[in-house]
């Protein structure tokens, strides 16, 4: 596989990862897509399959994974499978774009290790791990169990920020997407390799 660059954010579940990507996607001179990952959980709220993540059931995704249709994949939560399918990738740089990733921070290293020239790996920091469950509360999407899952995971997730290439603090939100968008902009605009 080759092709255009990779943009991957990672970050611990309520970061504001989501919509710092979402803003970049709104600037059409970065010429990015986003990478819909394929999931086994099931569908939150009105995601849509196809645009927010390909669902599937644990049988079809560990199918995917043996038939290695995987570029990177990984059981992020218990029986909550969620994987970047090669085919994603080469249907977007087909169309020209530079692929925005929305991924854990395992997956994104990932990516990196195997595209580390064409990759930018940035990673989002929250102000801190109170600061995340009072997000992850407002969102209430999820069960206490999982937000306490989530934010267990996130301790571990950011002693993992200084492998990625960039890290944006997000304690102010207009500063973190300004940020992000001069980031993106010099990296896409470098020469590709
Ligand atoms: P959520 O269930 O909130 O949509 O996502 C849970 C976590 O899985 C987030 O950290 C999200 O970034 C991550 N994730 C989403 N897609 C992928 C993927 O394709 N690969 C990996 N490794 N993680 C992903």
């Amino acid at each position: 596989m080759k092709g255009g660059k990779l943009i991957i954010f990672s970050a611990p579940s309520g970061s504001g990862k989501t919509t710092i990507v979402r803003h970049l996607l709104n600037q059409p001179e970065l010429n990015l897509a986003f990478s819909v990952s394929a999931t086994s959980r099931p569908r939150r709220g009105k995601e849509k399959n196809k645009e927010h993540y390909y669902f599937m059931s644990v049988s079809e995704f560990k199918n995917h994974i043996k038939n290695d249709d995987f570029l990177e994949w990984e059981e992020v939560y218990r029986d909550n499978f969620y994987g970047t399918l090669k085919s994603e990738v080469e249907r977007l740089w087909a169309e020209g774009k530079n692929v925005i990733f929305d991924i854990d921070v395992v997956g994104g290293l990932r990516i990196k290790k195997k595209f580390p020239e064409q990759t930018l790996a940035v990673f989002v920091k929250p102000p801190s791990v109170d600061e995340l469950k009072i997000r992850l509360k407002k969102r209430s999407t999820e069960s206490d169990d999982k937000i306490n899952m989530r934010i267990a995971k996130a301790s571990v997730e950011l002693a993992t920020a200084p492998q990625f290439d960039r890290i944006i603090k997000n304690y102010d939100l207009e500063v973190a997407l300004k940020e992000a968008v001069d980031l993106v902009a010099t990296f896409v605009a470098e020469d590709k390799e």
